[in-house]
């Protein structure tokens, strides 16, 4: 009986000391771990790593940059002198071979075996307050295979921290590689996913690039380089390098410039795609996610995919584009009815990369309102939805917003979508680190409708790193005083004062001057 009560004994003892040990493992701070999954550009891709040649391809060092394009300076001014364009596009096409040639990917979609990129994994099992881990890639590769990575780091972030649920930030492609993430996993242990700024039904300029549709339009150029002004974040320099944009605009100088690229481009678009593009950036899966629907299967045509000898990399495009970005909505709505909060928040009004034909289309100045927010009905970028434009969908409530700008009825997740003005991509300020800490914290799923400081339409304030509602527009001057009432900032006073001279000279020269 003693023998009994002693081994009872034992493993009420045993039991007292592992049940504590057990409880030690998980972590009850209630703060739960947040994983910031980042955009391109976010994991360094080397040449020979560890050798004496290492070199680092992407992102290149300026310095590195500079010294393989050294050739192309003197083959310039030979081209102005001797209008040889074969000449140029040797060096030319030479120089982006040597900086960018070994990103290429085999005919299954691998690196080549000198190439190596930067492996992610959490390094502390500190989680709470502000410390978000950090999830990089190699943006050649194919976003599917960067999802299991993904689920990897997210176990290990889990058992380092003692959560079971994380909560996810996702900025440009980082959704990209979070959608394929949901395809392939699903969402139980993720209670809230942020998409920023994420091409998650694609790009414009990667589609319209991968169909040839090369071009650079004047106004757009001009708009591209002021709109990305705030961006610097000193308000003075902005603000007169507005001013100086405007100046070069007037004189002539940017119109004299893409004369002399235009020739260029007549001359070696042919030999740039045939020897650069295609060879390179057409086998990369990374890019290829970026491609919109529209763009897909013609743009499979125009880089000359082969199935002979690509039959691997194209069958892992193909599942990316059918099976994750064509699966979008289900896949968004699914992970919602398995219980994880969603919130998509997409830039407007922002001048699109001025190098494709879709350089009309308003944008975050990298992707397309359309293709962030997943469908909503855009006007082209300064304008404003036709005055009879009636909202596509759900007329109970109102999807427009205050300037016309944007219908988003036509939104997969019309509700859980914000849209914010003048947002450069991927480009923050603390007030976007308020706003996603609200999200973060809230349990339900929070609408656009539930918060009367973060409405669905916000105007960025960079200088005051806030958000303030968009307002209605009404005549040029007016607006451009209304913004500098509500952001007081220098760069917003230089646009007053320029938008003020355009109305009085364009006044002067079609009033006065035809009448005279
Ligand atoms: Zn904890």
């Amino acid at each position: 009986m003693k023998k009994i009560l002693s081994v009872v004994m034992a493993i009420v003892m045993a039991f007292a000391i592992m049940v504590p040990a057990f409880a030690a493992d998980k972590c009850n701070c209630g703060e739960t771990p947040s994983v910031y999954v980042a955009a391109l550009g976010s994991g360094y891709v080397m040449l020979d790593e560890g050798t004496e040649n290492e070199r680092v391809l992407f992102r290149p060092e300026t310095g590195d940059i500079l010294k393989i394009l050294l050739p192309v300076v003197p083959a310039a001014a030979e081209l102005i002198a001797t209008k040889n364009y074969d000449k140029f596009g040797d060096v030319l096409i030479g120089c982006v071979n040597e900086a960018f040639g070994m990103l290429a990917l085999d005919g299954n979609g691998d690196s080549h075996p000198r190439v190596t990129s930067e492996q992610f994994h959490p390094d502390t099992a500190e989680h709470g307050g502000d410390h978000s881990y950090y999830f990089g890639y190699d943006f050649r590769m194919d976003p599917v295979e960067h999802a299991r990575d993904l689920h990897a780091y997210l176990e290990e972030v889990k058992e380092l921290t003692g959560h079971d649920t994380v909560k996810i930030r996702a900025s440009s492609m980082g959704g990209v590689v979070m959608l394929a993430y949901i395809r392939l996993y699903g969402t139980k242990n993720i209670e809230t996913i942020i998409f920023q700024n994420c091409p998650l039904l694609g790009t414009a300029v990667a589609g319209e690039l991968f169909n040839g549709k090369f071009e650079i339009n004047k106004d757009a150029l001009v708009r591209y380089a002021e709109c990305a002004l705030p961006a610097i974040g000193v308000d003075f320099v902005s603000g007169l390098l507005y001013a100086l944009c405007e100046a070069l605009d007037e004189a002539g100088v940017f119109g004299a410039l893409l004369g002399m690229v235009d020739g260029l481009i007549v001359n070696l678009k042919d030999r740039v795609f045939d020897e650069c593009l295609i060879p390179i950036f057409g086998t990369l899966p990374g890019i290829w996610s970026f491609v919109p629907d529209e763009y897909y299967e013609s743009g499979k045509e125009f880089m000359k995919l082969d199935p002979a000898t690509q039959s691997g990399l194209i069958a892992k495009l193909d599942f990316y584009h059918y099976e994750v970005q064509s699966k979008a909505e289900e896949l968004l709505r699914g992970a919602q009815a398995d219980g994880t909060n969603i919130y998509i928040v997409a830039g407007y009004n922002m001048q699109r990369t001025p190098l494709v034909s879709a350089y009309m289309e308003t944008s975050d100045g990298t992707v397309d309102t359309k293709y962030a927010s997943c469908g909503a009905t855009c006007a082209p970028i300064g304008s404003q939805l036709p005055e009879d434009y009636k909202q596509a969908r759900f007329n109970d409530i109102d999807y427009i917003s205050p300037d016309r700008m944007i219908d988003a009825s036509t939104c997969m997740l019309p509700e859980c979508t914000w849209f914010v003005k003048d947002m450069l991509h991927s480009t923050t300020h603390d007030g976007h680190g308020v706003f996603y800490d609200v999200l973060f914290a809230s349990e339900e799923q929070l609408t656009v409708f539930d918060m009367p400081e973060y409405p669905q339409f916000m105007q960025n304030d960079t200088i005051n790193q806030t958000f303030v509602p968009v307002a209605e527009l009404s005549s040029p001057i007016e607006d451009a005083f209304n913004m500098m009432k509500v952001i007081p900032s220098f760069l917003n006073f230089v646009k007053l004062v320029a938008t003020v001279l355009e109305t009085v000279v364009d006044f002067v020269f079609k009033t006065i001057v035809p009448a005279a």
